[in-house]
């Protein structure tokens, strides 16, 4: 795979390099040069796989130059041991459900295959990498699993100290071995500052081989096309045009989606929905991309006012919002409307959402009733709700909530973090010591 900057056609990396640097030397993002197609008797039979199957199908149309086909399996075995069930919800509404990882949210797909993609790598090179990674919740856990134990690799991770939740901080800190949490008196966008610093420091650099796991890695966003495929082979024999629906923060989902779609992936539309940072959204009512600060909402893992990937989105479309507005519809939900959809399905089907999920549903919602009913609409769950306990008990107006053994057994573990200020030499010093 042969991939170049989006800020320069020229400047280009075998997966290997993108995979380590995350960024081309110009701040672009790495794109493919090329986007394989997969074969008509693969989807023909997508029904009869299972989802590893489906995930070494799609890898090697993608990677068969870079890697060998029985190392693409073992990177795949290695990195998936759970599935992305469809579950019916509504009359042709299903849920596809990103939460049995690990660490419970959708970004363990993306986290877990980059650990495993890493991990080959450098079992060839001998080398050691040190990953520093910022988060403002569900991040942090992903990679921290993703990554735990991993031989040849250590992870450090940034948090802001007071600002996710009780389970999310738990799955920072209790992990020891090979992942260390430093506790940041700060913002989520201070540890992203330091992140960003360390990354500049000529010292730090000069003595560490840092990498970073952000969500703009290409390694993160091939697995996380594996599951709109394993999606398609649950719903195909309904013989309905497929609507997906995709809770976006960053648009890393979204972005994996149309990737699907260019390898061959019969969707019919994409539905991008936010929170009340809406940028993209209002991007594809006028044309015009206006980033701006972004703004605190009970769906905090999509509050982002300048999304990363949007660059790479729109390049999937040759930069053309015309072609962008053919595939994709954007609509964005406040609170009140969020938190109402927790407590409605709820109420009518027994179904409990994370506020993430909940938005995806709203937006779902709206284009069936608003633009095509004849459709099947699939919206994607990008996390489990009891990662958001506060919202869900707020939503509902109760505190009996059901919480899975994997995320109860955290709470009573003993948090390990070491305190951090936000000045840059105090990160550097302890990254030194
Ligand atoms: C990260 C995250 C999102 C946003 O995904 P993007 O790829 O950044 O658009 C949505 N929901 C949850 C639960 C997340 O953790």
């Amino acid at each position: 795979m042969i991939l170049y900057s989006t800020k320069n056609r020229q400047l280009k990396a075998n997966l290997e390099e993108a995979v380590f640097r995350s960024l081309p030397a110009d701040n672009g993002l790495y794109m493919p040069e090329h986007i394989p197609t997969v074969s008509e008797e693969f989807l023909k039979n997508i029904d009869q796989l299972t989802f590893n199957e489906i995930a070494f199908e799609v890898s090697k149309s993608l990677l068969n130059e870079d890697i060998p086909e029985n190392d693409i399996r073992m990177i795949v075995e290695r990195a998936f041991d759970f599935d992305a069930p469809v579950v019916p919800i509504e009359v042709n509404i299903r849920c596809l459900e990103l939460f049995h990882g690990p660490s419970m949210a959708f970004k363990d797909f993306g986290a877990r295959f980059m650990a495993s993609l890493m991990s080959y790598f450098l079992g060839r090179s001998q080398k050691e990498i040190h990953i520093l990674v910022a988060t403002s919740g569900d991040t942090g856990g992903a990679v921290a699993q993703g990554f735990h134990n991993v031989p040849g690799i250590s992870v450090t991770i940034l948090y802001p100290k007071g600002k996710v939740s009780d389970i999310q901080e738990k799955q920072l800190t209790t992990l020891g071995g090979n992942v260390t949490a430093l506790e940041v008196e700060g913002t989520f966008d201070d540890c992203q500052a330091l992140v960003k610093q360390a990354f500049l420091d000529k010292e730090l650099t000069q003595k560490y081989n840092l990498a970073s796991a952000n969500s703009i890695n290409i390694s993160r966003l091939i697995p996380q096309s594996f599951y709109y495929f394993r999606a398609y082979a649950q719903v195909k024999h309904l013989g309905l045009p497929v609507v997906f629906s995709v809770p976006s923060g960053n648009f890393g989902n979204l972005s994996a989606g149309i990737l699907a779609h260019r390898m061959g992936l019969p969707v019919d539309h994409f539905v991008a929905v936010t929170n009340r940072n809406n940028v993209v959204p209002k991007y594809l009512e006028n044309g015009a991309y206006t980033p701006s600060p972004s703004v605190e909402t009970v769906s905090n893992a999509m509050d982002v006012g300048n999304p990363s990937n949007f660059v790479r989105l729109t390049r999937f479309f040759d930069d053309e919002w015309s072609q962008v507005k053919n595939d994709v519809s954007g609509f964005w939900f406040n609170d009140e409307q969020t938190k109402a959809a927790m407590q409605d399905v709820y109420e009518r089907q027994g179904y409990l959402m994370c506020p993430h999920t909940a938005v995806a549903y709203l937006g779902l919602k709206e284009y069936m009733n608003l633009i095509n009913k004849e459709v099947l609409g699939v919206f994607l769950s990008t996390a489990h709700y009891a990662k958001f306990l506060n919202v869900v008990e707020d939503a509902l107006g109760t505190a009996e909530v059901n919480i899975p053994t994997r995320l109860s057994v955290l709470l009573s573990k003993t948090k390990e973090s070491i305190p951090m200020s936000t000045r840059f030499e105090d990160f550097k010093n302890y990254l030194l010591s």
